[in-house]
């Protein structure tokens, strides 16, 4: 099955993808990356490839295998 996968030095913390998930598979962290921006993390036991991260994030973070 497709599962999401997150290059998280590209996050730029906004969060849009935390709601557009429609399986709460993604998941805001506190932690923060090279940039300095809070940053996401994907739970792949939830995540059911639908693409809707790829599609909302603006910076390109997500890829769908
Ligand atoms: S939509 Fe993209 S840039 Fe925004 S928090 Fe999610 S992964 Fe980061
Ligand atoms: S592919 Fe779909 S289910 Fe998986 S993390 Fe992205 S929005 Fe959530």
């Amino acid at each position: 099955m497709a599962i999401a996968k997150a290059d998280i030095n590209l996050c730029k913390g906004c969060r849009l993808c935390v709601g557009a998930c429609p399986v709460d598979a993604i998941e805001p962290l506190h932690e923060v990356n090279k940039k300095g921006y809070e940053i996401i993390r994907i739970d792949e036991n939830k995540c059911i490839g639908c693409g809707m991260c790829y599609v909302m994030c603006p910076d390109y973070v997500f890829t769908v295998e």
